[in-house]
């Protein structure tokens, strides 16, 4: 009886290490987990969603963060310009026609603020109107877009601004 105690006291030994090996595996997996999440959210882009409709500015910021953007949004010009300094975005989705200040006077001021100049923007016009692409790159602009918005095109084309390459 005494010798099969001590086998049982040798295999609660064995037992015991076990689950011990394997709560340590368990903990070392989540720290790795977390620590991919936190490297996520420190690669996260943010952009300044500037739209006066509310419609669109709902839709487009909805899409943007499910596609993993981090989104700050301003409702007028005059907005869009203050933000752009206290979010610091990596990148400004400018919609042209806009209260306040318009987008081109906007997209002026945002650029010629040496704390701002560097951010790329990219200014949204209506479908309708011809010629918006090029008056909108010979602003300034660094990329165009029409509305109603092609998301998947869209998406390429902050990813090049960011120099993100998915
Ligand atoms: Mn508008």
């Amino acid at each position: 009886p005494r010798l099969r105690g001590a086998a049982e006291a040798g295999l609660g030994v064995w037992r015991r290490v076990r689950v011990l090996v394997r709560l340590r595996r368990v903990q070392a997996e989540l720290l790795s987990h977390r620590a991919k999440t936190f490297l996520t959210v420190l690669q996260m882009k943010k952009i300044l969603l500037v739209e006066d409709n509310e419609m669109n500015r709902d839709m487009l910021s909805r899409r943007l963060i499910r596609r993993g953007f981090e989104v700050a949004i301003a409702v007028d010009g005059r907005q869009g310009v203050e933000m752009a300094t206290t979010e610091t975005p990596d990148v400004i989705l400018m919609d042209m026609s806009l209260p306040e200040i318009d987008g081109w006077e906007a997209k002026r001021m945002i650029k010629g603020n040496p704390q701002t100049g560097a951010i790329p923007v990219m200014g949204l016009t209506a479908h309708a109107m011809a010629g918006d692409r090029e008056k909108c790159l010979a602003a300034g602009c660094d990329e165009y877009g029409s509305k109603p918005v092609d998301f998947a095109e869209l998406i390429e084309k902050i990813q090049r601004l960011t120099g993100e390459s998915e």
